[in-house]
């Protein structure tokens, strides 16, 4: 390896620490300005790992045949107005044993809108959902990571938790997969929840990065599992008060 090429990954490898620290803060702040939700468990040998703004023609497919093969159950927080436009990838999704969340109808900023447009974004993507695979989903993300007391309120009367994430290496900025995993590794922990991407742009470093997650995960002798299995009794109540 040259020497510019070694003094470039010393530097990229700060660079993604710093990424890190400054994603986890903004976390932090989120967690402690956003109305409760699931923020991933403590002592847990289980890691969770989510796709969100699926189903893409550009990425479900492989993502789902990679997850074959590596024995893998994951998580797809999907959107509403993306289910219904691909409705056989949302029921090979749910054919492959994985699980669907609800990731909003048109992925809005969803504090933005009133009311009845907010139940609009909620309960069209459940009732899609539902209407595909015939069971809708238990679980929310809020796209932006972002909700406030009236989404709160309507994910309580449609029996959705919300769930936030450990790990979101802003992978949807195209860093390349090497560094989405290394953002990642850095802080691999038990009971984590990872953000990964669906998309155009996103194929090939999502499915890479995916791939590599899952090997590290396995090094450590952390399992792999579906987000709602993270839903103990206590978080569902966390979640609904
Ligand atoms: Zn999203």
């Amino acid at each position: 390896m040259s020497l510019f090429r070694l003094i470039a990954n010393e530097f990229d490898h700060y660079a993604d620490k710093l990424a890190v620290a400054r994603i986890d803060l903004v976390s932090s702040v989120l967690r402690k300005v956003q109305p409760p939700g699931f923020w991933g468990e403590h002592s847990s040998e289980r890691i969770f790992l989510t796709f969100d703004d699926g189903p893409s023609p550009h990425t479900t497919p492989a993502l789902l045949e990679m997850l074959e093969e590596t024995g893998t159950k994951a998580t797809f927080f999907l959107i509403g107005q993306e289910a219904e436009r691909y409705p056989q990838l949302v029921e090979s999704i749910a054919q492959a044993g994985h699980s669907i969340g609800n990731h909003s109808y048109s992925h809005k900023y969803l504090p933005a809108l009133g009311i009845r447009e907010i139940e609009k974004q909620i309960i069209r993507t459940n009732t899609i959902v539902q209407e595909i695979t015939g069971s809708a989903p238990e679980v929310f993300r809020p796209p932006y990571g972002m909700m406030d007391a009236r989404v709160a309120s309507c994910l309580g009367e449609q029996r959705l938790s919300a769930i936030y994430w450990t790990s979101a290496p802003e992978d949807w900025a195209v860093p390349g997969a090497h560094r989405v995993t290394r953002r990642v590794n850095f802080k691999l922990k038990g009971g984590g929840i990872v953000v990964l991407h669906e998309g155009k742009e996103l194929g090939k470093q999502t499915i890479l990065a995916a791939k590599q997650i899952i090997y590290a995960c396995r090094d450590k002798n952390f399992e792999l599992h579906k987000v709602e299995s993270c839903l103990t009794s206590e978080s569902r109540r966390i979640t609904d008060s």
